[in-house]
């Protein structure tokens, strides 16, 4: 266990943050050490994956970060089309979405480029052009902290909803996921629905699209939409697309007849939130470092030396605004720490 690490470069924003404690863990043994270890039992805890998803609002996390470091997939089962692969939570999103699209097995090609390891995953059911990990996911093996004991969740267990399960909620902070196995097809009609990849493949003269080019469509797509992390701290979108009633939304229309809006459920809509930041003037906003995206009003950036209170207060700024303007409150999608 190392002591007063600088996490600076563990989380995207880029915010220097030194924890008191820092432990690597890489299989059960190393679990079942750490539990038995007096600073786990007695310390704040903070499971970390690519740090993609997190805003650190103090300069210092008095407390224990559990990195996992176990790297890897294998084929545990096949069942006719079906082809059940688990992966330890160490491993990088990314890569492993492409080393699934090489092998030609489908389900999480629309997720590409996505930042973040395997076991931050199903923290928020991750999703993106019209696809979720809840829709090919199988099951999960968790360690449970208040047990030192290894507990499987099917996918109901997981309760997967929009950008949220039950780890994100009721089970906060008491599971460290350990191994994902997802059920992949080996034949599968793929998803190119999403608005902006109809738009891609007809400007590439592309007819019918194969696994490959919709996964390099969807990272293209993404490179130019989003900023890199590596060049601008962000976390992605900072907040989730709300869902409305219908009564505000009929509302709503009658003051901004532009209003974006997609069908989410009996008498609700979800909103872009991306849309009512923009419209609420605050794309390419900045104060000091901290700041809105000029391209994408949905992510907030760190320009260099924003603090995370700064980019915290920019955030509560917005929300305000927006629930002034149009009576919605925005609910942050990144993890407040
Ligand atoms: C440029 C950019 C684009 C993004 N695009 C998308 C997108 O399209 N769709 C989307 O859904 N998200 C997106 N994100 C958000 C982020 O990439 C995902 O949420 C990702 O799954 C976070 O993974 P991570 O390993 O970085 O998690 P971290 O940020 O390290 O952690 C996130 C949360 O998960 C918990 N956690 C991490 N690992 C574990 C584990 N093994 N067990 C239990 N809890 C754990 C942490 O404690 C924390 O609460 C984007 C982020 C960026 C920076």
């Amino acid at each position: 266990m190392e002591r007063f690490v600088d996490l600076k470069s563990y989380n995207t924003f880029g915010l220097p943050v030194v924890a008191s404690y820092f432990s690597l863990i890489s299989d059960t043994s190393d679990m079942e050490a750490l539990i038995a270890d007096n600073v786990f039992q007695e310390s704040r805890k903070l499971i970390l994956g690519g740090g993609s998803n997190l805003l650190f609002l103090d300069d210092f996390f008095d407390g224990l970060v559990i990195q996992p470091q176990n790297k890897g997939w294998e084929v545990v089962d096949e069942k006719g089309n079906l082809v059940f692969i688990k992966v330890q939570a160490g491993t990088d999103w990314a890569a492993f979405v492409d080393e699934m699209v090489d092998a030609g097995y489908h389900g999480l090609e629309n997720l590409a480029l996505i930042p973040g390891k395997v076991g931050a995953a199903p923290m928020q059911n991750i999703g993106a052009y019209g696809v979720e990990i809840k829709d090919c996911f199988y099951e999960l093996e968790a360690f449970d902290f208040q047990t030192g004991k290894i507990k499987k969740f099917d996918k109901d267990s997981c309760d997967f909803g929009y950008r949220s399960s039950i780890f994100k909620h009721n089970a906060r902070g008491r599971y460290l996921i350990n191994t994902v196995t997802f059920a992949l097809k080996k034949q599968a009609n793929l998803n190119t629905s999403y608005g902006n990849l109809e738009d891609y493949f007809t400007k590439k003269g592309i007819k019918n699209p194969d696994i490959k080019e919709l996964s390099e469509a969807v990272k293209d797509i993404r490179r130019a939409k989003l900023p890199d992390p590596t060049f601008i701290g962000n976390a992605g979108s900072f907040f989730k697309n709300p869902v409305i009633h219908q009564l505000l939304f009929d509302d709503l229309l009658k003051e901004f007849p532009q209003i974006p809006a997609f069908p989410a459920g009996t008498n609700t809509y979800k909103i872009p939130a991306a849309w009512l930041i923009d419209h609420a003037g605050w794309k390419g906003y900045r104060k000091g470092d901290a700041g809105v995206h000029d391209k994408q009003a949905l992510v907030l950036v760190n320009y260099g030396n924003a603090s995370g209170r700064e980019i915290f207060a920019l955030a509560m700024k917005i929300q305000l605004d927006v629930k002034k303007k149009y009576g919605i409150h925005l609910d942050p999608e990144v993890n407040i720490i």
